[in-house]
């Protein structure tokens, strides 16, 4: 924790040096101006060492990078109730039809299909979690193992899928059983984000 709140707290002094402009010409700073969240959108293409620090402090924290590459937008569905008394053991991550899916972790990847889960990737981690992305479109190669980021699929909707998004679930010590909730790591990798629509 104490890396990212140290690094959150330098950052806005590049920030507030890219707006001296508009501040000093007395043009007012307003708080809830989305360009002064402290996300990665915040930061400009000016400064690409910044964001890339900041994208590496995320991707450390998370131990993960975000399960879909390209633009998304989900929010904190685990717990939320499912059809016949369940309850929704992962986080739905909304994006276009098509999206490279990728290996959140370095691991080895398997593929499973069924009527629940459509087209179903397991990425047992080196790290001690099991990774299951749901309701993929295809396919990419054969089971294998892979390196962090490496593309295994690809976002679509087979299964049991309202729609197009990326079923996102993990299970620690590779155990199907146990689930832990993925949005605190998701919220912090996945920057590329829409707002929900
Ligand atoms: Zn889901």
């Amino acid at each position: 924790m104490v890396g990212l709140v140290t690094f959150l707290l330098v950052a806005p002094t590049t920030r507030a040096s890219a707006r001296a402009e508009p501040e000093g010409s007395g043009a007012d700073f307003d708080v809830a101006d989305p360009a002064l969240v402290p996300v990665a959108v915040a930061l400009t293409s000016s400064n690409v060492e910044a964001l890339e620090v900041e994208a590496r402090v995320r991707r450390e924290r998370a131990g993960m990078v975000c399960p879909v590459r390209g633009p998304i937008w989900f929010y904190d569905d685990y717990g939320n109730p499912r059809s016949g008394g369940r309850d929704h053991a992962g986080n739905d991550l909304m994006s276009a039809h098509g999206e490279p899916v990728v290996a959140v972790v370095d691991g080895a990847v398997d593929f499973k299909s069924g009527s629940r889960q459509g087209r179903g990737a397991y990425l047992r981690g080196v790290d001690g979690n099991e990774y299951w992305y749901f309701h993929l479109s295809e396919y990419e190669g054969e089971p294998r193992n892979v390196r962090q980021g490496d593309v295994i699929g690809y976002a679509g909707d087979t299964g049991n899928a309202g729609g197009t998004h990326t079923h996102f679930e993990i299970h620690p010590l590779w155990d199907p059983y146990e689930v832990v909730n993925p949005y605190p790591r998701v919220d912090l990798v996945c920057t590329d984000r829409l707002p929900m629509h």
